[in-house]
């Protein structure tokens, strides 16, 4: 198996806590086996999520050094200012606290109750916002997004056809803007093409409708692009990436991603009415225009956290190849899992890791809870915990995907971390079928996901107890 050499090299260490299974036993049944509720100084590898937990450079910790706080017109604005001009070819931006922020005051900017919001997948904070300002959202995403078994390389690409259909049933005034989402996180981390990104925009142009990015994840999907799409294997991330939003009128960003920040984002566009528009809003709701919700420290990392997610193409590649040689080492071990590998996790297929339990007993969040207990690794339940009930019918919503998502951070694990992660998931996939099913002891009404508690069902404890 072809492993990918990490692109830097250890300056200062984070010391790890290294528990036994006893220890490992305990902790998740005081967890309720949710690994949410873990103590984060209780887990040995960290794959929980891939939002702030980036490791920054010396270059970004000596720019917090430099941070100019004051009020107005702090220097690290400019320099960000600069920084997302260069990149990302925006005319304007408002800095935020975080991706969500830059969604509240971009929804409420442009949706009027009544529209419709097209977008490639939805997201749980962009489809809140658009909710939330009188919109509804309407997936366009192209099929193959649904297939977890289909090896479509730009599944996250939009069906154009959708979007007419739907410009034909509501017509073009009810829609403000498409949501263009890189890398779309809930398929799974799937790229969108350049290809397919110009045709939007050329049909855009059409009805003069926007292009909204959602910009979380360009610098990733830009090397999908380089990798797989005819034409652009020789052109640098630099280039792809600002090709990209060349064919966009503005973008919302959590930084906390690709920005290799642990808090930022922001919103940017070209057009200057709805920056003046977004510089009223943001002093409402974050800080004034300069600082947005961030410090000047915070702004001065993030402007070097960009110039270095696209300043050569070596971290990207690692940062992109790490993952796949995780989902490589699984796929060596038969281990069934969403393909093709996203850019930023890998997803396990937790019913057919697990065919003996019914989707009744969650079998994600028991297999999330499991491999915690073998490995020390926390992951993600993404399935019928996290989709939660239908109010009407008060039935769990058994999704189609019920899925354990391993995310990788930025610049954190080591090549022997992936390694050890990937061995203690292949030894419990030889044991699985004695993983339990859960279930609920506290079950929260809304995003039960987060807090909700459970435990082990037994199923031959009534037998067991009489002898
Ligand atoms: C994380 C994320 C957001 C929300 O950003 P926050 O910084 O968590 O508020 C929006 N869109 C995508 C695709 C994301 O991954």
């Amino acid at each position: 198996m072809k492993y990918i050499p990490e692109p830097f090299k250890i300056k200062t260490v984070e010391p790890i806590k290294m528990t036994t299974k006893e220890d490992r036993i305990r902790a998740i049944k005081e967890a309720g086996y949710n690994t949410f509720l873990l103590k984060s100084e209780d887990v040995y590898i960290d794959l929980l999520t891939d939002s702030g937990t980036s490791a920054m450079s010396d270059a970004q910790w000596a720019a917090m050094q430099l941070g100019d706080e004051a009020y107005a017109g702090s220097r690290n604005f400019y320099d960000l200012e600069k920084t997302i001009q260069e990149v990302y070819g925006y005319k304007y931006f408002v800095p935020t606290h975080q991706g969500r922020a830059a969604e509240h005051i971009m929804s409420q900017l442009l949706i009027r109750p009544g529209d419709y919001v097209p977008g490639n997948m939805y997201f749980t904070t962009t489809r809140l916002h658009q909710e939330k300002a009188g919109g509804k959202f309407v997936d366009v995403i192209v099929d193959e997004a649904h297939d977890p078994a289909s090896t479509y390389p730009f599944k996250g690409n939009i069906d154009i056809d959708k979007l007419q259909r739907l410009i034909d049933e509501v017509g073009v005034d009810k829609i403000p803007y498409i949501s263009y989402e890189t890398c779309v996180n809930m398929a799974g981390g799937q790229p969108i093409s350049i290809a397919n990104i110009r045709a939007l925009r050329m049909f855009c142009d059409k009805y003069n409708i926007k292009i909204m990015l959602d910009n979380t994840r360009t610098v990733e999907n830009a090397y999908f692009i380089q990798k797989r799409e005819a034409g652009y294997a020789n052109r640098s991330i630099k280039e792809i990436v600002a090709e990209i939003c060349s064919y966009t009128d503005g973008c919302t960003c959590s930084a906390k991603k690709d920005g290799l920040v642990n808090i930022g984002g922001f919103l940017a566009m070209n057009e200057e009415e709805f920056f003046i528009a977004a510089k009223a809003q943001v002093v409402i709701y974050e800080g004034l225009h300069t600082y947005g919700g961030m410090s000047g420290r915070d702004m001065a990392a993030l402007a070097q956290g960009i110039r270095e997610s696209v300043d050569n193409d070596d971290y990207i590649k690692y940062r992109v190849e790490q993952t796949n040689y995780l989902g490589e080492r699984l796929t060596g071990a038969g281990i069934p899992h969403v393909i093709p590998h996203g850019g930023h996790a890998i997803f396990l297929d937790a019913k057919a890791f697990l065919p003996h339990l019914d989707q009744e007993q969650f079998p994600a969040q028991a297999l999330a809870a499991e491999i915690y207990v073998e490995t020390g690794v926390r992951a993600m339940e993404r399935g019928n915990v996290s989709a939660g009930r239908n109010t009407e019918t008060g039935e769990n919503y058994r999704p189609k995907l019920e899925l354990v998502r391993l995310t990788i951070p930025r610049r954190v694990y080591t090549q022997s971390h992936i390694d050890y992660a990937a061995d203690g998931i292949i030894n419990l996939y030889q044991q699985r079928n004695k993983i339990k099913g859960l279930q609920f002891v506290f079950e929260p009404k809304v995003l039960r996901f987060f807090q909700a508690r459970f435990e082990q069902i037994e199923q031959d404890s009534p037998v067991k107890a009489r002898v």
